[in-house]
């Protein structure tokens, strides 16, 4: 049951920071497929709810753009607008086999990126994605614009120890950046879920691989639903890339992640046994999905 709140609906930002510095007790209100499900049960009680879907002078926001150097995406593209959105497929592979999973029809049509983001579930479709392409995080307040690595954002979250990632008084995520792979490259996206039908991520893994100028191979690994937050794995990363191919190696960094994760042990979805094998079993698939070499 809903407990009564006030709703605002701001036309211009500097109409939020008022509404914001006046109410001071607020939560803010995206495509709300997490906020309300939250204010519904419990857990988000709050008096003040404030709607940033109408604010019309941050352009940012809604925005979708593939140039040369990577894909900007505004926090309140929906799930269901990025995946219309074509050209940044090709090169964000992961992140549109992400978004394709990710609820059902009616979900995706409402939850936006930035909700998913801020959320920062630990199994968040977008968070291990977001990772893997080094996603920048802009930010607005009273103060100005910053921008900071979302692995920053989520490393200060875990150490804060509260829901949702760690802003300042009065911030929003106006936009991210994902920069783009060099040419030769490769990502995929693969999770596990409980059933056929609809469930958030019982562990997800996002995986790039990518060919230097030196001809040299680097990887990117990351991982949801494995620890309170989606992880990067860079000494995962590191091993791959100096191993020398043979099977004995692949098994020690098989070994390696399964070591490295952390699942909770009170999760409904999974057991900590079954997320520290799939986990690995996943790298695996993931290694063995690149297109240009064996390794
Ligand atoms: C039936 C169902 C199925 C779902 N399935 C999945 C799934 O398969 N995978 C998955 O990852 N998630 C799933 N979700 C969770 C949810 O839909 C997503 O996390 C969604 O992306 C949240 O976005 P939203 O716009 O609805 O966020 P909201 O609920 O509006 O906001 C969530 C939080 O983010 C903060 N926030 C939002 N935007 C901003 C911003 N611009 N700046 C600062 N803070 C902000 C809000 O304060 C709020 O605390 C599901 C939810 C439901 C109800």
């Amino acid at each position: 049951m809903f407990i009564p709140f006030h709703y605002y609906d701001p036309k211009t930002f500097s109409e939020f920071l008022e509404i914001a510095n006046q109410v001071q007790n607020y939560q803010i209100l995206a495509g709300g497929t997490d906020l309300l499900v939250k204010m519904r049960g419990g857990y988000a009680a709050c008096q003040n709810v404030i709607d940033i879907k109408k604010i019309q002078d941050v352009p940012e926001f809604q925005k979708i753009e593939k140039n040369q150097d990577g894909l900007v995406l505004g926090s309140l593209v929906t799930f269901s607008e990025l995946l219309d959105y074509q050209e940044g497929k090709p090169f964000f592979t992961a992140l549109y086999e992400a978004s394709k999973v990710m609820g059902c029809h009616e979900i995706r049509n409402r939850a936006t990126i930035g909700g998913n983001i801020c959320n920062a579930a630990s199994g968040a479709e977008a968070g291990s994605v977001f990772l893997i392409f080094d996603a920048v995080v802009h930010i607005r307040g009273a103060q100005g614009t910053r921008s900071v690595s979302l692995e920053e954002l989520y490393q200060s979250k875990s150490k804060a120890g509260k829901p949702g990632i760690s802003l300042q008084n009065h911030e929003l995520v106006t936009h991210f950046f994902l920069p783009s792979l060099p040419e030769k490259s490769h990502s995929i996206y693969l999770r596990r879920t409980r059933s056929a039908g609809m469930d958030l991520s019982s562990l997800n893994l996002s995986f790039a691989c990518y060919q230097e100028k030196n001809h040299e191979y680097k990887y990117r690994v990351a991982a949801g639903a494995i620890a309170p937050i989606p992880c990067r794995f860079r000494e995962i990363e590191q091993m791959l890339s100096s191993q020398n191919g043979n099977h004995s190696s692949l098994e020690e960094v098989q070994k390696k992640i399964a070591d490295l994760s952390q699942p909770r042990p009170n999760s409904k979805r999974a057991s900590v046994e079954y997320k520290k094998d799939q986990v690995s079993e996943l790298l695996m698939q993931a290694v063995h999905s690149v297109p240009f070499f064996r390794l």
